[in-house]
């Protein structure tokens, strides 16, 4: 073995060693709330790792990753595509003029947070002739500089999506305010929660409000508790990003 393959080694099993922690911190959640761990999926957010860093999660058997940036993604979709099973989140806010260059390559978009967005995948999703499944962003606590939509909007702005033949709304995502403690984040991953109940409750055709994509490193546990099925987890499990 030369020091390239034993950093790699070394590297995997750091890997496999934080993925057991963050495996294990669902698992506790999950019974605690008395919900099945099998009802959370773990979405790796992989935005700024390099591709042999994503194989190494691939080996350890993670098989969803979340990016934010198109590009990125892109190249790392292409980079594996050999790879079976593995499936790719766009969680981050699509930009209306990247819409033709993600369509189609993500199964889910978590972050869709206006119209506009919505409006363009559809047109761009019927002429290739698939349906992009989306969850909506949410804005729950209504700081300014959040994306999302508003508590008040997202009936309607469901209701509108639910005609659009080319995109499947299949729940809701949030991001709660920068907090200390991850019981900050609670009141939030709740009221998600809550408003994803109500939306249900329309029976709005096309839309169904099965997911919640909430929780990150540092709360994640706080959002199982609360309802969470999909987590979105980065630092946890690859380690500290570069700042860019
Ligand atoms: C980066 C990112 C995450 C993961 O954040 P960590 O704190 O590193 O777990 C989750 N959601 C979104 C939208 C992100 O961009």
């Amino acid at each position: 073995m030369n020091g390239a393959e034993a950093d790699g080694r070394r590297a995997a099993g750091e890997f496999q060693e934080r993925l057991d922690a963050v495996l294990a911190r669902i698992e506790r959640a999950a019974r605690r709330a008395g919900r099945d761990p099998g009802a959370v999926t773990l979405v790796a957010a992989s935005k700024t790792v390099p591709v042999e860093r994503v194989l190494e999660a691939v080996a350890c058997g993670c098989r969803i990753f979340g990016e934010n940036r198109v590009q990125e993604a892109l190249g790392k979709i292409d980079a594996l595509k050999s790879e079976a099973g593995i499936e790719w989140h766009f969680i981050g806010p699509l930009q209306p003029n990247k819409v033709r260059h993600a369509i189609g390559r993500f199964a889910l978009l978590h972050a869709v947070d206006r119209l506009e967005v919505a409006e363009r995948l559809d047109r761009a999703a019927r002429e290739r002739g698939i349906t992009q499944r989306v969850l909506l962003e949410v804005n729950v606590s209504g700081e300014t500089t959040k994306h999302g939509f508003s508590p008040v909007d997202l009936a309607g702005a469901a209701e509108r999506m639910g005609a659009l033949a080319g995109v499947r709304v299949l729940g809701l995502m949030t991001i709660p305010p920068l907090a200390d403690k991850p019981e900050d984040a609670r009141p939030h991953f709740r009221r998600l929660r809550e408003l994803a109940a109500q939306v249900e409750a329309l029976g709005i055709p096309g839309v169904s409000m099965k997911e919640l994509s909430m929780g990150m490193s540092g709360d994640f546990d706080v959002a199982i508790e609360e309802g969470a099925t999909m987590v979105r987890v980065g630092t946890a499990l690859f380690g500290p990003r570069p700042v860019r």
